[in-house]
């Protein structure tokens, strides 16, 4: 009689916990609750890591770049983060022949790193947070350390997927998948991105959106007096849907100045054609890049942890992570209503 009362028990519990959890996962309308998780603490700690003297500029396939390699695995792993689904291990592997393919410069075989969150609705459905890892290595002895190209965007993309991991941990996991995507060989041609595009783990149709991060700690010259901007590159290239999710998300919770100048088609930089996003939207994947311009230390020896801005970094963090969030959760994927150039 107590035996079977116990196991009563059991399973009512058990039946009413998986119900307050699937109903909690319907509603995943507000990221409030864990885009507070994205630490600015956190963030500087990972970037003085990733960015220092040991990884030696993480060139392409260096020593270096493969021991920051490590550190970011360990990131997840702490997190309790896995690789994705379909893939043995934390590696995307690149052979040198590929790297070499378009202009030889040598360079050795490198790995794409991948971690993955699975979605509760439509595993099926995934959108890609990017960034690259590499930098461009040691030059004349000097260590070009790559805090903001892209170590900030590199601690980013590690520091949303603990704040997704966090969620999904109390019943508010992500609707679709996400694949946090660190891309090799951005800086001798985009070549890790390119390797995913055509390689991709998961069907191009199936890829909702990609959202790309390359430079968001410091500030250029056109913002000497404020760091509460960040460029916002191609959104609306492919996708109004994506266009509208960053307006409105940056309205609702981040308040941070959108600047579109480097968006314009006409824009002689050509930044959109110029970073990890490109090789997505090139495959018809509504793409988004953020960036904060370039500055006096761009690719040079001075791009260092100490003079990266991190409430800067903290805040357009936070809205890559509700944007993502967004993308994640609603209730359609954006839709693709312009021509694929
Ligand atoms: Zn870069």
């Amino acid at each position: 009689m107590k035996k079977l009362l116990i196991l009563f028990l059991i399973g009512a519990t058990a039946f009413s916990c998986k119900n307050t959890q699937s109903a909690a996962n319907k509603d995943n309308s507000d990221p409030s609750k864990y885009v507070k998780l994205i630490s600015e603490k956190d963030l500087k700690t990972m970037l003085y890591v990733v960015a220092s003297d040991e990884m030696e500029g993480r060139e392409t396939g260096s020593a270096g770049q493969k021991k920051a390699g490590l550190y970011m695995i360990d990131q997840y792993k702490k997190s309790g983060i896995s690789f994705p689904k379909g893939a043995s291990d934390f590696y995307q592997h690149i052979p040198a022949s590929y790297l070499n393919a378009k202009r030889n410069q040598n360079l050795p075989d490198s790995e794409n790193i991948w971690a993955y969150i699975e979605g509760s609705e439509k595993p099926d459905e995934v959108l890609v947070i990017s960034a690259h890892y590499d930098h461009v290595g040691i030059k004349d002895g000097e260590v070009y350390n790559g805090a903001d190209d892209d170590g900030s965007g590199t601690v980013a993309v590690i520091e949303m997927a603990k704040a997704f991991a966090k969620a999904k941990k109390q019943g508010h996991g992500p609707k679709r998948s996400i694949l946090f995507l660190h891309v090799t060989g951005e800086e001798h041609g985009l070549h890790g991105s390119r390797f995913y595009s055509e390689n991709p783990l998961f069907p191009i149709a199936n890829t909702i959106a990609d959202i790309n991060i390359d430079m968001i700690g410091r500030r250029d010259v056109e913002h000497a007096n404020t760091n509460n901007y960040v460029y916002v590159i191609g959104a609306d290239r492919l996708s109004s849907d994506l266009h509208n999710a960053v307006v409105a998300q940056n309205e609702k919770y981040i308040k941070m100045d959108l600047d579109f100048k480097f968006n314009d088609p006409k824009d002689p930089n050509h930044f959109y054609e110029r970073s990890d996003h490109y090789n997505f939207a090139k495959h018809g994947i509504p793409a988004i890049f953020f960036f904060n311009g370039v500055h006096e230390d761009y690719h040079g020896k001075g791009d260092e942890p100490q003079k990266i801005e991190y409430d800067a970094l903290t805040k357009r963090t936070k809205l890559a992570f509700v944007l993502a969030w967004d993308l994640a959760n609603r209730e359609n994927r954006p839709v693709v209503d312009k021509p694929i150039k």
